[in-house]
């Protein structure tokens, strides 16, 4: 401890000790050994991640992801003279980071020539989950939108060259007048989220648009500069249109009535909306309106895949920090054996969500293999296949990253003792939002449907899915053994009512042969040892002979 930290520690009455030191600045990529070899491995663009990782460490971006937390966003609905506003005003710090995302290529890089744009846009996603998750949800609704805009076509054709900008301008302005813009996505409406068909907005052409109205009861980032949205076409059905938020010279009639009052994700504005009467642009065929907007769900499941190994990265880096610097009856927390054995079970789940997740990446960019460097020949499989795993794969992630989320992050908050439950250290933060990836973009039960349906009426998905399992046989008998029981038990589909049983253990055997192929040792071996062999109990730290050392050393 230096002089000046020595001096402000005496406070009169008791002198300041066994308190961790502030964490200052740190770095997202040159500390983080694990996503430098996932993140590689998936073929993701290094320098990218260097610099995106070495600004959102920095001390500062770390203060700003705290202060858009702290001040959320407000509702403005109408000016001083009571004309409609309808805006959302933010704090600077949530458009320090948002412009943070987009300058570095988040949501554009995917879509330009260079290789590996997904995997890199994959790795950003569980980088900004550590400093602030509420601003991902524009990046990644922006990101998404691309594919479905591209293929449709949107009048007034700036749309792709401003979405795909590295300039974030949030001003309130028509998109042919600014430099970049953001998309949102309003689905969900108030007698069914998953139930999509359920939806009763209204749309009625209007020359070579449409006009809607209706209600939707969540749309995020109500400030993006257009939406993707459902609408019932008279007679037509289900269709998918884009909704501009600005008209040259006015606004389009887009009504925000209230901000939800969240669990979490507090910088991130959640709005009830109405459209009365506003004008849209018919995306896809009419009545294809699912098919047509599920393209952008699918890449909006690669993000809520892979933030919760953020977030769990970042409640084990601060358990990690806080440990290291804390003393319980004469030893350090990280040197106390039951501490150690929680630490390194945690591990196990981050680190398998990281892999997994990346790797699914990897498939979104078209490539499937090498399955690791130095392995062989790099495998020819064409993109189809990639995309018919990325299809499977991406659910069977979603679904057990998520629900792994909550009990890590809890645990990894109980290691800071009381502090873990108080707003000065990030805790609280993380544990509000780690279920939330879970129930968006497709709930716990509804991505379990969705496998088996994906399973019944893609073959080449479950083909593709059952080679990459078969990937790792040959180097763990636990993991061998385990692979034909599950086939043994299900030599088909399951009964709907055993799907999340059939799906937990289809991710955790997907996950370990990830890990076989390109985790080290230790963190191989303790999983298959843990989670596929099952010599573990119920809760976090309930294990032995995991290498302690080689595993806390990850984070
Ligand atoms: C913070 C936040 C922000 C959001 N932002 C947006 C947004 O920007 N745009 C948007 O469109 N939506 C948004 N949503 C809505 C979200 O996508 C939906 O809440 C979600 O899709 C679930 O829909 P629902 O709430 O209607 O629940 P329901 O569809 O009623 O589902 C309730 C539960 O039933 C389960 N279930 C459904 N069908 C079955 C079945 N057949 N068998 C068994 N179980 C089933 C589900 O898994 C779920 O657990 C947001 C939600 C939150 C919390």
């Amino acid at each position: 401890m230096n002089d000046e930290l020595k001096a402000s520690s005496d406070l009169g009455t008791h002198e300041v000790t066994n308190q961790p030191l502030p964490a200052g600045d740190g770095d997202l990529w040159a500390q983080d050994e694990a996503l430098r070899a996932h993140a590689r491995q998936a073929g993701a663009q290094d320098a990218a991640l260097a610099d995106f990782g070495a600004l959102l460490g920095s001390a500062g971006m770390r203060a700003a992801g705290r202060e858009a937390n702290r001040h959320s966003p407000e509702l403005v609905l109408f000016d001083a003279g009571g004309r409609r506003l309808d805006e959302v005003r933010y704090h600077p710090a949530y458009h320090r980071l948002l412009a943070a995302g987009f300058s570095a290529g988040y949501a554009a890089l995917p879509w330009e020539e260079a290789p590996g744009g997904h995997a890199t846009h994959a790795a950003m996603v569980y980088q900004i989950n550590q400093i602030e998750p509420g601003v991902a949800c524009p990046l990644c609704m922006t990101y998404s939108a691309y594919p479905v805009l591209r293929r449709s076509g949107v009048p007034g054709e700036p749309w792709l060259a401003r979405i795909t900008s590295r300039e974030y301008d949030p001003s309130v302005a028509p998109v042919q007048r600014k430099k970049g813009a953001s998309v949102g996505m309003a689905m969900t409406e108030k007698q069914g989220g998953s139930d999509l068909r359920a939806n009763t907005t209204r749309a009625r052409r209007d020359g070579e648009a449409f006009r809607l109205t209706g209600h939707k009861w969540f749309c995020s980032a109500p400030m993006s500069d257009g939406f993707l949205t459902l609408a019932q076409v008279d007679g037509g059905g289900l269709t998918c249109f884009f909704v501009p938020r600005w008209l040259e010279g006015e606004r389009n009639a887009i009504r925000l009535m209230r901000l939800k009052d969240k669990l979490g994700n507090r910088s991130n504005a959640s709005a009830e909306i109405e459209f009365a009467d506003a004008l849209a642009w018919q995306l896809g065929e009419e009545g294809r309106g699912v098919r047509t907007i599920i393209e952008m769900v699918h890449h909006t499941r690669l993000d809520t895949a892979m933030a919760p190994a953020g977030l769990m990265r970042a409640a084990l880096a601060r358990a990690k920090h806080w440990c290291e610097g804390r003393v319980a009856f004469q030893k350090r927390l990280i040197d106390q054996p039951l501490m150690r054995a929680v630490l390194a079970d945690l591990v196990l789940d981050w680190e398998a969500a990281l892999a997994l997740g990346l790797r699914v990446a990897q498939a979104y960019d078209g490539r499937l293999g090498p399955a690791a460097p130095g392995e062989g020949a790099p495998d020819r499989r064409p993109q189809e296949a990639a995309r018919a795993f990325a299809r499977i794969a991406v659910a069977l992630a979603k679904f057990n990253s998520n629900k792994r989320c909550v009990p890590v992050i809890y645990e990894a908050m109980e290691a800071l003792g009381g502090m873990g439950f108080v707003e000065d250290t990030p805790m609280p933060m993380l544990f509000r939002e780690s279920p939330l990836n879970s129930i968006w973009e497709g709930s716990g039960n509804v991505i379990c449907l969705d496998v088996l349906r994906t399973l019944a009426r893609e073959p080449l998905a479950g083909e593709v899915l059952q080679g990459e399992l078969a990937a790792a046989r040959g180097v763990d008998r636990r993991y061998d053994a385990a692979l034909r029981a599950h086939q043994a038990r299900w030599p088909g589909l399951p009964d709907e009512s055993e799907a999340r049983w059939f799906v937990e253990r289809l991710a955790v055997l997907l996950s370990a042969s990830v890990l076989i192929r390109r985790a080290p040792g230790a963190v191989a071996d303790g999983y298959v040892a843990t989670r596929v062999a099952g010599a573990r109990g119920q809760l976090a730290g309930a294990v032995s002979g995991l290498d302690t050392a080689a595993l806390i050393a990850r984070i």
